[in-house]
């Protein structure tokens, strides 16, 4: 029996006990049949919570490049790899087959071993969604290079930053970066961050935008010249199960952000395992993840996964609104995609506007569509099933970390019945527990707890980057023996879960623990609301208060805002309850937000309390100059 595929859902049952009674077992059944290796390990799992250690497939020697792209060269090497949507669609696309990426990958890991780059070595990649991204990652993990990939949207001094905390020897960077109608000076950023990082000694430059950059004498070189001199074939480096793979730091929603340190082969194994079920891929299906491979998201499920299932993965360089608001649809009609992976921010944007967008184009292909990043709010979910997936495509509301690697409560398509703001169940292999506030594990149906994962998972991360007891701190102390992940969550009557959002979002008003996001949803379904964020305020009589800050939409129409106020609130009262409604309601034309597109809740709270004293690290902000909009009106 093979626990590659699950089929229905009596097997998704079968398959977890089995992972939960014999998870060594399982896990060394499906790493045997599904992968090459050099060597096979001498345990499945070797671990120490309370330490923090964790270690999977120990003394295994394996390299996930030969399984990304060597292995399928016989059979797949015309296939296409990668579709590459450039920013402007009159640009051609491009298809690249696994025999190019071979060539690709090769050429450029024997430019990085020229350059002195070495096994442990750590490159910090930061470019556009341009084909060279993809091509430098895995060229880093062939020679096992450790790669550090920083999205190409953050400032001088939050790249400079990541290339401290982790000491990169190198940085690979394109000359700029197209953005809808924009271009952005990426070698310039790099420059400025540079000033401040003295272990960079080189820097490879690759041309996009072909506009004027500083080259440094005997630091920056252009990419190029240096791949075409370099020969097509490239002996991949061994790799211990436990090498480092690369390192990823989270996106800062909550305080400063964390080297998350990622090893080789259980990332590997769980990444093309939960591909290959949570999107039900089968052999012909064009996979598009519109995530920037500078997140999590990005690295197990453009590249990763994908690759590992010998998939074709779509790179998509530009953004959903350029040249209009038909972009996603348009693209995905154009490559006939047949599986559509987003967030619920990029949702909700699109919602907003008008639906002739999304429904002039052929989405026939669609079989299965995903949202990962955030709760996804019931508006924005129906609004998706009924405009993008037509009410035949199962939604995949994935919830997971960039902790966890991978995927870990999700639907599977056609085998788990959905439910709208539902991540409903675990996958094999992952025991999620809810915890109360006296560190029980509460059991049962219809509860509300801290989600925490009571077992090792081969995906998850080892450690923060240079700092093990911080790991240990912030996620094996909460709740000892158990990984907290931050979340609360609720466990339906079928045992189904619902992120609820942060534990740190939950307010309690006089003495009622209420959770932000379901006010949120509440609000969110007022006709005049396109978002809002609810955060809490200290309050002398119910110990804290409700602070909302409410996006209105742009319909134009004139509405009283001391009468929206109060039906915001009536709508509040009869969807959740008095209790939870707003001491006070700001309207504002938009929230701070984090590059990938959360809500950094963190800093309204500090608005609401009327502390403006420290707003704490805000390097990953996308909009800063909303902030003092929010602090100059506030109520
Ligand atoms: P930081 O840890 O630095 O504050 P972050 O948590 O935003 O940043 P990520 O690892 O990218 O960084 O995001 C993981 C978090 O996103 C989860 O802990 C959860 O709060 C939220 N999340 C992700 N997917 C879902 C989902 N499907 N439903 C609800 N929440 C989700
Ligand atoms: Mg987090």
């Amino acid at each position: 029996m093979s626990y590659y595929k699950i089929n229905n859902l009596e097997q998704y049952f079968k398959h977890y006990n089995k992972s939960i009674r014999e998870p060594r077992k399982f896990w060394g059944k499906i790493a045997e049949e599904n992968f090459v290796w050099y060597q096979g390990w001498d345990k499945v799992l070797d671990f120490d919570m309370g330490e923090a250690q964790v270690k999977w497939f120990t003394d295994a020697k394996v390299n996930i490049v030969k399984n990304c792209i060597d292995r399928h060269l016989a059979k797949r090497g015309d296939k296409t790899a990668i579709i590459f949507e450039p920013n402007n669609p009159e640009e051609a696309a491009q298809h690249i087959s696994y025999n190019d990426l071979y060539d690709r990958v090769s050429k450029m890991a024997n430019v990085l071993r020229e350059q002195g780059i070495k096994k442990g070595d750590r490159v910090c990649i930061y470019l556009p969604m341009i084909p060279e991204l993809a091509v430098s990652v895995l060229a880093c993990a062939r020679i096992g290079a450790i790669h550090s990939v920083v999205f190409a949207g953050f400032s001088a001094s939050a790249v400079a930053s990541r290339i401290i905390d982790c000491e990169c020897k190198m940085v690979i960077t394109s000359d700029g970066a197209f953005r809808g109608n924009k271009s952005i000076d990426l070698k310039g950023i790099i420059d400025e961050a540079l000033e401040k990082c003295p272990s960079v000694t080189k820097v490879l430059v690759a041309k996009r935008t072909n506009t004027a950059v500083n080259m440094k004498e005997g630091r920056d070189q252009w990419l190029q010249p240096l791949v075409d001199a370099a020969v097509p074939n490239c002996v991949a480096e061994i790799m211990d199960a436990e090498d480092p793979l690369f390192i990823l730091y989270t996106s800062g929603s909550t305080g400063k952000p964390k080297g998350m340190l990622h090893t080789t082969a259980g990332y590997m194994v769980q990444t093309a395992y939960s591909f290959k079920n949570i999107f039900n891929y089968e052999e012909n299906d064009i996979f598009w993840c519109t995530a920037d491979i500078g997140w999590i998201t990005g690295h197990s499920y453009i590249l990763y996964g994908p690759l590992l299932n010998g998939a074709t993965t779509v790179i998509f360089e530009g953004i959903p609104s350029y040249p209009d608001f038909g972009r996603f649809w348009e693209v995905i009609d154009k490559h006939k995609v047949t599986q559509f992976y987003t967030a619920p921010t990029a949702i909700r944007s699109l919602a907003k506007e008008n639906d002739e967008w999304v429904d002039k184009y052929d989405l026939s292909t669609l079989k299965v569509i995903g949202s990962v990043g955030e709760p996804i709010n019931e508006e924005a979910w129906h609004w998706y099933n009924d405009h993008v997936g037509k009410k035949k495509c199962p939604v995949v509301d994935t919830w997971w970390q960039t902790e966890t690697g991978s995927i870990m409560i999700s639907p599977i398509p056609f085998v788990t019945p959905t439910k709208p703001t539902y991540a409903t169940l675990p996958l094999p292999g992952i025991q999620p527990v809810l915890m109360d506030e006296k560190r029980n594990e509460i059991e049962g149906n219809q509860v509300v707890g801290s989600l925490c994962i009571k077992f090792p998972w081969p995906s998850m991360a080892r450690t923060i980057w240079g700092d093990h007891e911080r790991y240990k701190e912030t996620y094996f102390s909460a709740f000892p023996g158990k990984y907290f992940t931050g979340d609360g969550a609720l466990r339906d009557e079928v045992g189904y879960y619902r992120i609820t959002g942060r534990v740190d979002d939950v307010v309690i008003v006089s003495g009622h623990n209420l959770g932000t996001a379901p006010i949120e949803d509440a609000i969110n379904e007022h006709p005049a609301v396109a978002e809002s964020a609810i955060v809490g305020f200290p309050h002398d009589i119910k110990g804290n208060a409700l602070y909302g800050f409410i996006i209105l939409k742009e319909t134009g129409e004139y509405r009283d805002r001391d009468n929206l106020t109060r039906e915001i609130n009536e709508h509040i009262s009869s969807h959740i309850g008095p209790i939870a409604k707003l001491d006070k309601i700001q309207f504002v034309s938009g929230l701070p937000k984090t590059r990938s597109g959360k809500i950094m809740r963190r800093i309204l709270r500090k608005i609401a309390e009327g502390d403006f004293s420290n707003f704490g690290d805000t390097t990953t902000l996308l909009n800063p100059e909303i902030v003092d909009e929010i602090k100059s009106n506030r109520v």
